[in-house]
Parts: structure tokens; C-alpha cells; sequence
């Protein structure tokens, strides 16, 4: 049987497409449509008819490449590197670095990349500055000649501040410092951070790209083959990587990443203006409202706004009443699945961040924050009305 690539992906393709034609350079003897689990540790050396790619699962394996090639073209990368967790991306981004080399990043982050960067990372002499990510002149005055690396995340978390990627790649570059963004919370479908000038990409596959809140995964592109080599020698070497099954979730999920995404961010849209009307709700944080303080910056450097909302209430009962009464959205950490999620930052997803650091940064008892999923958005507007109804105490 002649072996064939799996390869119908056009260059010109639109995202969509692409999405469901992914070329993903793993050689398909019998013509599947999807690229099977290796369920497999190591390559027998002399049955080895092809090209040598493979030998030992943690090195590579063949259901991780396929993830790995169609993420690289996805977000319009050189390469793709699949790890354990998205915490495993970070980590394995952070250990290009060498003792004595600082990390500017803001403190409004993802509670994982705070711990491991205050808490893990200086064990090693690698250390955060920190910075309001926002704040252009703050950027180019915090910069110090350890500054090996700017690490940002936008929209970012909880707070759905935007941060202007192509404005601080070009500050890092003209110091000569990497650029490393998450692009967790917007995929590549709506934000293609190396296009702005970044050098690489992480992701939290875990969310929008599993989508379905039964898999753990992360995700590495870089922009430039020194760094895809320096990235697979730490991948390699440190050996935090994704299992093929969880590859092939990855694959599978990624199909429907677009239509998923479109159904979020519109329902996203239609809850947050209506949360935006409800008296009991003191401040709606959404990209996507005109009167959001980012909100042209957003609508310039991405194609979308997401399916992230959070909201504040008066009080802190008020907002724990909310999250007891719901009842279609699981009280849960993690976000971008086809359920939605509600979280409560301050003891959940930004537990790990000290308390007088996230009252610094605005996160507070009061904050809720909502991963849209897929549900009607009649019947999730009117779950949260009756929480409302009853978490407001009379006047
Ligand atoms: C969840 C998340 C992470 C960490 O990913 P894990 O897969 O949980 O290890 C990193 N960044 C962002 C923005 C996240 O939401």
C-alpha cells in the first residue's frame, strides 16, 4: 500500500479549514482521517524503513508530533512542543533562562505562573520583577540589564486588563530580551501573538483548546529555529511532556476550537451587557464592551474578545450567595470547556497569590469570574436572574 502524508492542508486555507485539515507530517499508511494514538514507549531501530524521527516516546512520539506540527502552523510558528500542563510550558519556557536572569511580568496573573516564578524559579537564581504589564513607560523603566525575558498574559486574569503585545515586543527587542506570551485565554483563533512581534507562545491547552475540561495539557510555539532547539533540548532533557492519549484529545479538540469559540464569545457578549444592567453587579470586566478601558487596544490585536467575563458584586455575600445559587455553571477552577464555569478568584484559581498582593491588584471576595461555555444563552441568563434575585437582600 503506498504510504501517504497526511498533507490536504493549503496554505491559504482559512483558519476553519485549517483547523480540520492541519498538516500534521505524520506519515498515515491506510488513509485515517485522524492520526492515531502511539500508544507506544520506543521505536524498534532496525524496522526502521522511514526517516528516523522516532526512537523513544519522550524524545518524540508520533501522536504528539501531529500535535505539535498543526499547533506550530496554528499559531504561525517554526515549531510546536507538547507538555504535561500548561504549568510544565511555563516551567520548561522559564528554564531557557540562566542564574541571575529576571523575569519582568505584572502581578495580575495566572496564580500557577506567580507561584512557580516567587516561589520555585529563585530556588535556581531566577527571579520576577514585577510591573504593570499596561503601562509602556513602566515597561521600558523596569527593565535592568537581567531582564532576559518579558512574560505576558492577555486578556488578563481575572481582570481582563489588555496588554499590547506588538508595542512590548518591540521594547524587548530593542534590548534584546525574549518575549514570551500566554495565549491561553484567546487561542490562536483570535490572537496570534508571534504575528505582534512575540518570539513565543504558550498556552494552557487544558482550556480552550481541550475544550472539554477532560484533559490536562500545554503548549509551546516558538517563532525562530534556535529557540525550537533550545526548547526541545529543555523538553527532551527535563521530560515534562504530554502523553499520546492526551495528545489525541488535543488533536480531536482543537477541530472544533473556532465554532466552539464563536458560540463563547457571543453568548459571552450577550451575558455581559445583560450583567452590565443588573443593579446587584457593581462592575462587568469584558473586553468586548465599548465601555471597557482596553477596549480599542483589544479589538486591534485581537479578532475577538473571548468567552471570559468577570463581574464584581457590592459585597462579598453577595457574591458567595451568587456562586451557591447558580445552579447550570460548575463552581470549579478552570475555564474555556463546553460547560461553563464559575470561579471565585480569591479562593480559587488566585488562591496561591498572598493576599495583600491581590488586593493590590483589585482581586477581591467580591470578584466572580465566568468561563462562558456552550450552553443556551437564554437559559444561563436566566439561571443567573433567579441567583441575583435572591443574593440581593431588600433595601
Ligand atoms: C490554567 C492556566 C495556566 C496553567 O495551565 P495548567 O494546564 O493548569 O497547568 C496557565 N495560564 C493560564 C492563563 C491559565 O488559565
Amino acid at each position: 500500500m503506498p504510504i501517504h502524508t497526511v498533507d490536504t492542508y493549503d496554505g491559504n486555507s482559512s483558519f476553519g479549514t485549517r483547523l480540520i485539515h492541519a498538516q500534521t507530517g505524520i506519515t498515515e499508511p491506510y488513509g485515517a482521517v485522524n492520526v492515531p494514538v502511539y500508544q507506544v514507549s520506543t521505536f524498534d531501530q532496525r524496522a526502521l524503513a522511514g526517516d528516523g524521527l522516532f526512537d523513544y516516546s519522550r524524545s518524540g512520539n508520533p501522536t504528539r508530533k501531529a500535535l505539535e506540527n498543526t499547533i506550530a502552523q496554528l499559531e504561525g510558528g517554526c515549531a510546536g512542543f507538547a507538555f504535561a500542563s500548561g504549568m510544565a510550558a511555563i516551567s520548561s519556557v522559564f528554564c531557557l533562562l540562566n542564574q541571575g536572569d529576571k523575569v519582568l511580568i505584572s502581578r495580575d496573573i495566572y496564580g500557577g505562573t506567580y507561584r512557580v516564578l516567587t516561589r520555585l524559579f529563585p530556588r535556581f537564581g531566577i527571579e520576577p520583577q514585577f510591573v504593570d504589564m499596561t503601562d509602556l513607560e513602566a515597561v521600558t523603566a523596569s527593565i535592568t540589564l537581567e531582564t532576559r525575558m518579558i512574560f505576558i498574559e492577555t486578556p488578563s486574569n481575572p481582570l481582563m486588563k489588555i496588554t499590547d503585545i506588538a508595542a512590548v515586543s518591540a521594547i524587548a527587542r530593542q534590548y534584546g530580551i525574549l518575549t514570551v506570551v500566554d495565549n491561553t485565554f484567546m487561542t490562536p483563533y483570535l490572537q496570534k501573538p508571534l504575528a505582534l512581534g512575540a518570539d513565543i507562545v504558550v498556552h494552557s491547552a487544558t482550556k480552550y483548546i481541550g475544550g472539554h475540561s477532560d484533559v490536562v495539557g500545554g503548549l509551546v510555539v516558538v517563532a525562530e529555529e534556535d529557540l525550537a532547539e533550545e526548547i526541545y533540548f529543555v523538553q527532551n532533557s527535563f521530560g515534562a511532556i504530554l502523553g499520546p492519549q492526551d495528545s489525541w484529545l488535543l488533536l480531536r479538540g482543537l477541530k472544533t476550537l473556532k465554532i466552539r469559540l464563536d458560540q463563547h464569545q457571543a453568548t459571552a457578549l450577550e451575558l455581559a451587557r445583560w450583567l452590565s444592567e443588573q443593579p446587584q453587579i457593581e462592575r462587568v470586566y469584558y473586553p468586548g464592551l465599548a465601555d471597557h478601558p482596553d477596549h480599542e487596544l483589544a479589538a486591534r490585536q485581537a479578532s475577538g474578545f473571548g468567552g471570559i467575563v468577570s463581574f464584581e458584586f457590592h459585597t462579598e455575600e453577595e457574591a458567595e450567595s451568587f456562586l451557591e445559587r447558580t445552579k447550570i455553571p460548575a463552581l470549579a477552577v478552570s475555564l474555556g470547556a463546553v460547560e461553563s464555569i464559575l470561579t471565585h478568584p480569591i479562593r480559587m484559581s488566585h488562591a496561591s497569590i498572598p493576599e495583600e498582593v491581590r488586593r493590590a491588584i483589585g482581586i477581591t471576595g467580591r470578584l466572580v469570574r465566568l468561563s462562558v461555555g456552550l450552553e443556551e444563552a437564554a437559559d444561563l441568563q436566566a439561571d443567573f436572574a433567579q441567583a441575583l434575585s435572591v443574593s440581593t437582600s431588600p433595601a
